[in-house]
């Protein structure tokens, strides 16, 4: 299993209210299909989830599990964390690695593939597992960048002078606890070559009490103009108050929000969920930024909506929306100096 124990990311520090809640997130399917009144619906085709739970385990929030429309099977956000026998099925061109991370390491936790932009793997761990991820089969046991390697990435980030943004990634960078982001930003502040922070998180919609005051100082207190791309794929992620309570403490931060979603089939593969989502979004203060195709991860085939009809959705979202509300359709391929537009 490629994602940590929990409790790997909290020692030596008093556990908060977010830690708790993570704590607390359903790790088997089986609870969450009970909370959900699916348990008698769902069990037959869910029956055999070990050999998929053992290479990548199931983990969902109960704020996540809140948003989830009660006895149905087909509900969206449902669909983007219950495991099911389709993963254990192969499919030509579905390998463990397809946007070739493994290649772009330089040291444990440092990820260059583009010009100008260098990304950190701070921690496997993620407040759910999303069944698409294309980290899935991650070595992060061996490649997080944990303390003992972090000056080995600032001393080579000190010496690029071309590098102005860090991309905080992981798993969810907002994982780790004020003290350690805090500090880590104020490393990489003291580069002087460095102007941005950019953090790629699901948190805000799957644990948002995680957006404290704490972190919104540490947010506040920094010279990097700080980005936040934000991973929804459904409206339903960002209907409740607490989430959009979480994303308006962001931007009181003064941080710049993005969106980033990945198209699913099933899931918002239809122009008129993805309007929805737009208009969400904008309503919450964040702008949409990318629309990708899905990566060809191992087990995730059945999320894959063929080019044609995703090329005919995003037409379609183009004519209903106006164009700062419509995400760049992109798809990752290896090797090539930027995400590719499709
Ligand atoms: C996707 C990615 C980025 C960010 O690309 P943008 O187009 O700037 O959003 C940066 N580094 C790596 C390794 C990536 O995979
Ligand atoms: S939050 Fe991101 S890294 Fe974590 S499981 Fe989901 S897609 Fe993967």
């Amino acid at each position: 299993m490629s994602i940590n124990p929990l409790n790997q990311e909290f020692q030596g520090s008093s556990i908060s209210h977010w830690q708790s809640q993570l704590a607390n997130a359903f790790r088997h399917p089986h609870e969450l299909l009970q909370f959900l009144n699916l348990d008698h619906e769902l069990n037959p085709i869910n029956q055999d989830l070990t050999t998929v739970t053992n290479q990548f385990s199931f983990l969902v929030t109960r704020y996540y599990a809140e948003r989830i429309q009660k006895g149905n099977p087909q509900d969206p956000l449902l669909l983007q964390i219950l495991p099911t026998s389709n993963e254990d099925n192969d499919h030509a061109g579905f390998v463990n690695d397809p946007v070739g991370d493994n290649k772009a390491i330089k040291t444990p936790g440092l990820l260059q593939k583009y010009q100008g932009r260098a990304l950190l793997i701070l921690t496997g761990t993620c407040p759910i597992h999303c069944r698409y991820c294309f980290r899935r089969e991650f070595p992060y046991q061996q490649q997080q960048l944990g303390s003992a390697h972090e000056q080995l990435v600032i001393d080579s980030l000190a010496k690029q002078p071309n590098i102005t943004e860090i991309i905080l990634s992981g798993g969810d960078p907002l994982i780790l606890g004020n003290r350690r982001l805090e500090q880590l930003i104020q490393n990489l502040q003291a580069i002087p070559h460095i102007k941005r922070l950019r953090i790629h998180t699901r948190v805000p919609t799957t644990l948002p009490s995680r957006i404290d005051d704490q972190l919104k100082a540490v947010l506040s207190n920094t010279r990097l103009k700080t980005v936040l791309v934000t991973h929804i794929n459904h409206p339903n992620e960002i209907s409740e108050q607490q989430s959009l309570n979480a994303i308006a403490k962001l931007a009181e931060a003064n941080v710049h929000l993005l969106n980033q979603s990945v198209l699913l089939r099933n899931i918002n593969s239809d122009a008129k969920t993805l309007v929805e989502l737009s208009e969400a979004l904008f309503s919450a203060g964040i702008s949409p930024y990318y629309l990708h195709k899905l990566d060809k991860t191992r087990g995730t085939a059945h999320f894959e909506v063929s080019d044609s009809m995703a090329q005919a959705i995003y037409q379609e979202l183009q004519s209903l929306l106006p164009g700062y509300l419509v995400p760049k359709l992109v798809r990752e391929i290896p090797g090539q100096p930027s995400k590719t537009l499709q």
